[in-house]
């Protein structure tokens, strides 16, 4: 595909996060620029995700730097094996070919041993490319390290083991604009916190009896410093940990530890999270580790116009059955546009030129509409394919012979190839390019009128032939063979060239056309995004396709001429069963 072209074409992104790093370079404060992609394994990910990734692995490209992906699994309640594969797998198509060289994975089975107690040195795992011994990342990989560090953290007075209910550390937190009130049990002593946070772990307690909580500030004004809680009691088994744990971290308590104990330099997330910077800067300096710190920078997420990207969201239209999966191509998901047939190219080249800010704000979703558009104009492949066909008989080319004509297979090519092709007595056009009775200007088929078969030669449409309903049966032209490539008249002019399939030389294949998931532009702030689906996203057509794309292959792009491009749909396309998927159509059709 066009990737490396496309790639070294741009200009290198800039935006305050890479100047921030920018100038860390400069001044030599890190030995490696390391960076990571840090997913909670709960669903798909989405185009949103994507610009989490580009900027993440670009960060680590454009320094020599790693990026490390790591599931963020504290929360297995919710967390399930079959995201972690999609994830992968998205993550790595994602970056093929552009950032593979920057992803870091850990030697499999080797998370750094627990920290005892304060002083010692403590371990980190270097990321290594990924290969056979190794696998991602996972926050659960630190559990014992992290529960060392809580110990720690009670040791210096700085956590201590609260008995109030979940209700309760609610109301005794307070709002933004009035003070919280201490817990009860803030004041408990190191012995008998060490004590009960054992305890905990050990499983005495039922979900919720207890849990551990940092004592910073019930006074702050800011929320996430009065006391946040570190470790809650869930007796549910982990998909990754197995069944060694009935405590679990909450994810300000584990990230910024995950962070440390990887290397990570630049802790790069969603504006969200900025209120939780100083819990982050927090946690790190209460236990005074020996090595460099990570930092925490905040960006604005990405939010196209016409989607929807939140996973809770995404999950209500797989399992309301809108769409047929996680993977429909009408979802944002990264595998919904794998199985469109949108490049991974194209996907980068969009959330990158949206750029990095501090500001959230709408992307009208006909930027990566372009982006598609652009790259595949170069990478398809042109083909011959009728949609909605409708016979027409070439009266004057005798049945079984074939006629040979050249088309060609891409005119954005150096030095454009060909393909042969041939007329026959019977082809098929588009229904849409013919009409009984024409409106103004219409410079297609029309009783009388002529019109030039792309890469053969004009015909003349003499006859319209019905059957005893008054549906049209076929359309009776006279082909002037004359005005074919090389023959005599071959200059002469119409005003319109449609295209067609030989009716006798073609293959038949279901084609989906997609459109728009939803007819508004923000659909996530409608009462019920469901009401506002699109009834018209998707359309099946069975079609006919030129002969040579029986032999399509899965990870080839085409473009079937004047209408749009298309790519085999890898889930349902089987030997003999051709089922393409439109990509995209040629021109927007949304705009005014
Ligand atoms: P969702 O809100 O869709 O459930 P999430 O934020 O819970 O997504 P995570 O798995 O926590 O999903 O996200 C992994 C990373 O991707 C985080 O660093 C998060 O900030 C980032 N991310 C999530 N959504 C977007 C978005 N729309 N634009 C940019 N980055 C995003
Ligand atoms: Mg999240």
């Amino acid at each position: 595909m066009t990737d490396e072209k496309n790639t070294a074409a741009a200009p290198a992104p800039s935006d305050f996060i890479r100047d921030i790093v920018a100038q860390h370079v400069a001044e030599q404060r890190y030995a490696k620029i390391v960076t990571r992609f840090p997913p909670e394994p709960n669903g798909y990910l989405h185009i949103g995700h994507a610009k989490s990734i580009c900027l993440n692995f670009g960060i680590a490209r454009e320094h020599n730097g790693q990026c490390n992906l790591r599931f963020d699994d504290t929360n297995p309640a919710k967390e399930e094996v079959e995201f972690v594969e999609s994830i992968t797998t998205d993550v790595r198509w994602l970056i093929a070919g552009w950032a593979d060289h920057c992803l870091a994975f850990k030697p499999k089975g080797a998370h750094p041993a627990p920290v005892t107690s304060n002083g010692k040195p403590d371990r980190y795992i270097a990321p290594v490319p990924p290969g056979e011994n190794t696998e991602a990342f996972f926050a659960s990989d630190y559990f014992d390290a992290l529960y060392e560090y809580a110990l720690e953290l009670i040791r210096r007075g700085k956590a201590y083991v609260c008995d109030l209910s979940p209700e309760d550390t609610d109301k005794y937190r307070g709002a933004p604009d009035q003070p919280g009130r201490e817990s009860p049990f803030r004041n408990r002593s190191v012995a008998e916190n060490l004590d009960l946070f054992q305890r905990m772990k050990a499983g005495e307690f039922p979900n919720a009896a207890r849990s551990l909580r940092a004592k910073i500030d019930m006074a702050s004004p800011n929320v996430w410093l009065r006391d946040p809680l570190l470790y809650r009691i869930r007796h549910v088994p982990h998909h990754h940990a197995g069944d060694k744990w009935c405590i679990y971290p909450l994810y300000d308590y584990a990230h910024c530890l995950s962070d440390y104990l990887e290397g990570i330099t630049h802790s790069i997330c969603t504006l969200e999270f900025e209120v939780h910077r100083p819990l982050y800067d927090w946690i790190l300096e209460a236990l005074d580790l020996p090595r460099a710190l990570p930092h925490q920078y905040e960006f604005a997420k990405l939010m196209p116009n016409y989607l929807i990207v939140s996973k809770r969201n995404l999950l209500r239209l797989v399992q309301e059955k809108v769409v047929s999966g996680w993977d429909d191509p009408r979802m944002p998901t990264i595998s919904g546009l794998r199985r469109r047939g949108i490049p991974a190219s194209a996907v980068r080249r969009f959330v990158t030129s949206v750029g990095v800010t501090k500001f959230n704000s709408v992307t009208d979703i006909a930027l990566f509409e372009h982006a598609i558009r652009d790259e595949l104009n170069t990478a398809a492949a042109r083909r011959l394919a009728v949609l909605r066909p409708i016979k027409l008989v070439l009266t004057n080319i005798p049945a079984g012979e074939s006629i040979p004509c050249a088309a060609v297979n891409n005119p954005q090519a150096e030095n454009p190839t060909t393909r042969p092709i041939v007329l026959t007595r019977e082809v098929f056009i588009e229904t849409d390019d013919f009409a009984e009775v024409p409106p103004p200007k219409y410079f297609r088929l029309k009783p009388g009128g002529e019109v030039r078969l792309k890469y053969a030669c004009i015909i003349k449409l003499d006859e319209i032939v019905k059957d005893a309903a008054g549906a049209i049966t076929e359309l009776r032209c006279t082909a002037q063979l004359d005005t074919r490539s090389g023959q005599p008249n071959a200059d002469k002019k119409v005003k319109g060239t449609i295209h067609w399939v030989s009716a006798t030389q073609c293959v038949d294949a279901e084609v989906r056309l997609y459109d728009r998931l939803f007819t508004v532009p923000e659909p996530a702030a409608e009462p019920d995004f469901i009401k506002v689906v699109n009834p018209k996203s998707l359309e099946v057509v069975q079609a006919k396709l030129e002969p040579s794309l029986a032999s399509a292959q899965l990870e080839d792009r085409y473009q079937f001429e004047r209408l749009g491009y298309f790519a085999l749909d890898p889930k349902d396309s089987a030997p003999g069963k051709l089922v393409f998927n439109r990509t995209i159509s040629l021109k927007d059709t949304w705009a005014k």
